[in-house]
């Protein structure tokens, strides 16, 4: 189950000009191999949707654990649409990267709205919705409508970088444009979703970033990288600069079984609209027990005797390395108060943190208090 072997074919040539067992030859392995996965063997475009959007930037096990109950919950665009957002983000969270909830929720809003509660057919239809790109619109276009829709994520950059010998960074002009072409020359009006997702599935599984397996591809045969010994350096993606370290503090306002936390406005940079403990970055010079002091007095109102450090957790999110300290603070009597006055302060048990929706770092704490109690 190979491609037929081309030697000497220079790279940008065989980009030109795909070969036709290529399809044949990744179609009969994604039948074989592929994951049995709770989104595969739907056509629902929203199931559709909902699966690309988790996907982006999130492990398929992960995905796995939050996919089916998200149907269950949301089952159709007009239950999204219906939806409160804080129920949406509750939903998500766990998932990370609270803007595609918000986009999705945002979509299943202008679906109903324009579009009778059907996602459009039409690719220019889909790209006017909130968080659907061309990466997203190619999905839902070949796997639900059986569209000749090309799609180019992670996955497909690293395989077709390598079967093709392709040089250059993927995600700058000429090469990005070169793959989205490739993609779009190699998708079979036949099969078109089952292809793209087979092309996402060897990258996932066979053709990945390390140790990958080319002994089991069925494009190794004409695989240029493989061919010319340039396997871990293709594709040529930009070195990840080093994680900044944020230092992070965070008051912990016990008031008998209560505990206060806080909403975080919709405009706020990281996190908007999910609640947290009172916390604030730790600046230069300064102590993380004033940051926590600091934060109280930010969010609540409230002038607080910070204690002990309870706990304390790290967290990466994209180029970020967040490491946040949790510290007992003796609320003052007028902090209850202060807290009544603010609409985006809640005093809640520590066992109903669980229904309010957390970024991971500070449900990751609220965990730690709660299994403490
Ligand atoms: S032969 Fe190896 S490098 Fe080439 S596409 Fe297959 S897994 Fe990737």
């Amino acid at each position: 189950m190979e491609e037929k072997p081309r030697p000497n074919a220079a790279p940008k040539k065989e980009a030109a000009r795909p070969p036709a067992d290529f399809e044949t030859r990744l179609l009969a392995w994604y039948d074989r191999y592929r994951r049995d996965l709770p989104w595969r063997g739907t056509q629902d475009p929203y199931a559709v949707w909902v699966s690309e959007v988790m996907l982006q930037q999130t492990q398929v096990a992960t995905v796995l654990r939050y996919f089916s109950s998200w149907m269950r919950r949301f089952p159709s665009v007009r239950a999204l649409a219906r939806a409160r957002e804080a129920d949406v983000l509750h939903a998500w969270q766990g998932l990370g990267y609270y803007s595609r909830a918000r986009r999705l929720h945002a979509g299943a809003r202008m679906v109903v709205e324009r579009h009778a509660g059907e996602l459009p057919r039409q690719h220019s239809a889909l790209l006017a919705l909130p968080g659907i790109g061309a990466y997203s619109a190619g999905a839902i276009a070949s796997i639900a409508f059986g569209e000749r829709a090309p799609l180019v994520d992670g996955n497909v950059i690293r395989v077709l970088a390598r079967r093709f010998g392709l040089r250059g960074d993927p995600n700058k002009l000429p090469l990005k444009r070169a793959l989205w072409q490739l993609a779009g020359e190699l998708v079979p009006a036949k099969r078109p979703g089952d292809f793209n997702q087979a092309l996402m599935e060897l990258g996932a599984t066979v053709c990945t970033p390390r140790a990958p397996r080319c002994d089991e591809c069925p494009l190794r045969a004409a695989c240029i990288a493989r061919r010319d010994g340039l396997v871990e350096q293709l594709p040529e993606l930009p070195a990840r600069a080093k994680a900044t370290r944020v230092r992070v503090a965070a008051a912990l306002l016990r008031d008998g079984e209560h505990v206060h936390v806080v909403r975080l406005a919709p405009e706020a940079p990281r996190w908007a609209g999910l609640w947290t403990f009172p916390y604030a970055e730790v600046r230069t010079e300064e102590t993380p027990v004033a940051a926590a002091r600091r934060a109280a007095l930010e969010a609540m109102g409230a002038d607080v005797r910070v204690g002990a450090r309870v706990a304390k957790v790290t967290h990466t999110i994209t180029r970020f390395r967040i490491e946040l300290e949790l510290y007992e603070a003796a609320p003052a009597p007028r902090v209850r108060s202060g807290a009544k006055r603010r609409p985006n302060v809640a005093r809640v048990r520590a066992r109903e943190l669980e229904t309010l929706a957390m970024p991971a770092p500070h449900r990751k704490l609220a965990r730690m208090l709660f299994e403490e109690r």
